[in-house]
């Protein structure tokens, strides 16, 4: 099976700087939150929601975390050499598409599965009967996301199954929240609910072995009865509230600045137009300067004639059509502005005009997306 290609490009000139101690002072506040004994899920997804996903496990590994939360098993596989204390936790529930081999090694190497219909239990228990490993299964109950989960009497029957299942040991159970991120916390109080019900009546509390969870990031910051055993974090890790709080229980602190030179300098005479479609023209001489970096690496196109970026100090505006590697800024009241001078395009401040928080509202979405579109090639630096 083919999981890498043969070489893999770094574009040196573009630094996304990965600030270890940021995220593992956000690991640290977000524990405080909860009781000593919950434990951390770090979560890795996406590239590490751009941070780049070997950088981040080996960040964390001088963390106290206890699990790494991917995506799909081929994450999985990829960081399965780095880590080592830890348990890693496939959040994709496992499903027929599966090889046997990939059944066999999350079996074998002790990593964890969700596992959503009776289906997929008569597929790992079929590819696994001939041999003697056991598949550690976490299994998602409905309680009003409506994505993954299974409803009450299904998960019950599941877990029956699952019980009985000489290769499947239930190793957690656990929901997600729908709304956590909102201000109207009414309608996660009532997914707990549900969640809590499942859990009395099926006895989960008394079963040592299972795993409890249910808080992301948000829940975890603003709803301590969704801790439960184990809290799986994302975004906060990073240094970002899912929604921004005007007063946080806990400081979170930007893991990542992205950075490029400046590569060329250039004087537009008033009245003459910057990149495609003509959409700047200033009404002044203006000097601009080209960053090598556009919307194939992550940087919006419609950021194009709003974003801001700075050079030093100085808060610039990007002029002109953001292109597909490129990207133009009004730089005319720069001091001493020089080529080969490193450009801030996202930074690592909440409040700055080009932090994750202000390049989302420009863009229309959320503070995840701005850090997750950084490309892979984007040169990770760890600070
Ligand atoms: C992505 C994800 C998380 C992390 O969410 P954040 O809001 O980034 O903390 C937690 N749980 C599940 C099931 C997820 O898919």
């Amino acid at each position: 099976m083919r999981f890498y290609r043969s070489q893999q490009l770094i574009r040196q000139d573009l630094e996304a700087h990965i600030y270890s101690q940021a995220m593992l002072a956000n690991v640290s506040g977000l524990k405080n939150l909860c009781k000593g004994e919950t434990k951390f899920c770090a979560v890795i997804k996406a590239n590490a929601y751009g941070h780049g996903i070997s950088e981040t496990v080996n960040i964390l590994k001088k963390a106290d975390v206890d699990f790494f939360a991917v995506a799909s098993i081929y994450e999985a596989i990829h960081i399965l050499g780095m880590v080592k204390k830890q348990s890693i936790l496939i959040l994709e529930p496992i499903n027929t598409t599966y090889s046997p081999d990939q059944v066999a090694i999350c079996a074998r190497k002790g990593i964890h599965c969700v596992l959503s219909s009776s289906e997929d239990l008569d597929f790992v228990s079929e590819t696994l009967s001939t041999g003697k490993s056991v598949l550690k299964v976490h299994v998602n109950i409905e309680s009003g996301m409506g994505r993954n989960g299974l409803d009450a009497e299904l998960a019950s029957e599941l877990i029956e199954r699952i019980d009985r299942c000489p290769n499947t040991s239930l190793a957690g159970v656990y929901t997600h929240l729908a709304t956590a991120d909102e201000e109207d916390l009414s309608y996660a109080y009532v997914q707990l609910e549900k969640f809590n019900k499942f859990l009395d009546e099926n006895s989960i509390r008394d079963r040592e072995e299972v795993l409890i969870h249910a808080a992301n990031s948000a829940a975890t910051i603003k709803i301590p009865e969704s801790h439960f055993d184990m809290v799986r974090c994302g975004i906060a890790m990073y240094g970002y509230y899912s929604r921004q709080m005007p007063d946080p229980p806990v400081k979170l602190t930007p893991a990542m600045k992205l950075q490029a030179p400046i590569v060329k300098l250039k004087n537009i005479v008033a009245g003459d137009s910057v990149s495609y479609g003509r959409s700047f023209i200033p009404g002044k001489d203006t000097t601009v300067a080209i960053v090598p970096l556009g919307y194939a690496d992550g940087y919006w196109r419609s950021f194009s004639n709003r974003a801001k970026m700075k050079v030093g100090d100085s808060v610039v505006s990007v002029v002109g059509r953001v292109c597909m590697d490129q990207v133009l800024i009004d730089v005319t009241d720069v001091p001493n502005v020089a080529v080969g001078q490193m450009v801030t395009i996202i930074d690592n401040d909440h409040r700055s005009p080009c932090g994750a928080y202000a390049l989302a509202e420009l863009a229309g979405t959320i503070c995840y997306e701005i850090p997750i579109c950084v490309h892979s090639h984007v040169n990770r630096i760890v600070h």
